[in-house]
């Protein structure tokens, strides 16, 4: 038997970077010569930046934002992750046109969260608590909302520190979100701990804010994690995304290794016969996965 190759059919980006990206892509088509400037990376793979660089996208921190006006460089993209209120204002006052892409699925998330603070407020108080990675954009963008009034948890250790140290209290009402990208599971465990924790357990309302395209494929990449010899998993360094999936493809089978690139590649994790399954995260383009696939149905054993 010889080595075969497959692509995960559910692998790829997720709706809301082919939306960033072609709105990107159309500003850029339709105004040759003019850059446009994201704030962030637009997503988290290196391979997929530098095509997109060759186009006229550059990527810039806020703290660029003064300087680029300045030179009378005034197109801002703001990515699929979303923004903070301030951002917006700070756009606005320095006379930036402002090429909106943030996922509707997070401006959904953006404005519950908003909801759940003044209902709180409006009912004698709470906490607000955002299951998230602490610094990563989408929650900056969702903390942002509340003026910074929520508490973010990482995992179930941190939490367990914020119910002893009083930062969340027994008696009090709690309004729970997550990050759209957080693993379902760990969502639940979270739910669950808190939950057990609150004199009046009713007092907790959670959201169901995972994104359902990044639920679905949690479950479609068991299958596929099970369903081979070899896995190997595409994804940049810096997606949050990609180290969750990763971690559940790693848990299911042990011959499952993280690639940035084909450059990463390996010959000793494969065998002649092995069947290998090659899939990545939501910021993942499908051509990469494509020339990864190639790359090791040519690898000589
Ligand atoms: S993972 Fe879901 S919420 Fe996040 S950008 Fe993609 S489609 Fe939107």
């Amino acid at each position: 038997m010889a080595l075969t190759v497959e692509i995960d059919p559910h692998s790829g980006f997720c709706g809301g970077v082919i939306r960033a990206i072609g709105s990107a892509e159309r500003f850029l088509s339709e105004h040759p010569g003019r850059p446009l400037h994201s704030l962030g990376a637009i997503v988290h793979n290196e391979e997929e930046l530098e095509r997109l660089s060759r186009q006229g996208l550059v990527t810039v921190s806020k703290e660029d934002l003064p300087g680029l006006a300045a030179a009378g460089l005034t197109s801002l993209l703001i990515r699929a992750h979303g923004e903070p209120p301030e951002t917006y204002r700070l756009a606005s006052n320095l006379g930036f046109e402002v090429v909106d892409c943030t996922c509707p699925v997070v401006l959904k998330l953006q404005k519950d969260i908003r909801a759940a603070y003044e209902r709180l407020q409006a009912t004698g108080g709470g906490r607000v608590v955002i299951f998230g990675r602490i610094g990563h954009a989408e929650v900056l963008g969702l903390v942002g909302q509340v003026g910074g009034d929520a508490v973010v948890v990482e995992d179930a250790q941190m939490l367990r520190a914020f119910l002893s140290d009083g930062t969340i209290r027994r008696d009090a009402r709690i309004e729970l979100f997550s990050q759209t990208t957080k693993s379902p599971e760990e969502y639940a465990e979270i739910a669950g701990i808190l939950s057990a924790f609150l004199a009046d357990p009713s007092g907790l309302t959670v959201h169901d804010t995972i994104c359902q395209q990044v639920a679905r494929r949690h479950s479609k990449l068991s299958e596929f994690a099970l369903s081979h010899d070899v896995v190997i998993f595409v994804s940049g360094t810096t997606s949050s995304n990609g180290q969750v999936l990763f971690g559940l493809c790693k848990s299911l089978n042990i011959r499952t290794f993280h690639i940035s690139s084909e450059a990463d590649l390996r010959k000793e994790w494969f065998r002649p016969d092995d069947r290998v399954g090659v899939c990545g995260a939501t910021s993942t383009p499908k051509w990469l996965l494509e020339r990864v696939a190639s790359h090791i149905a040519g690898l000589s054993l």
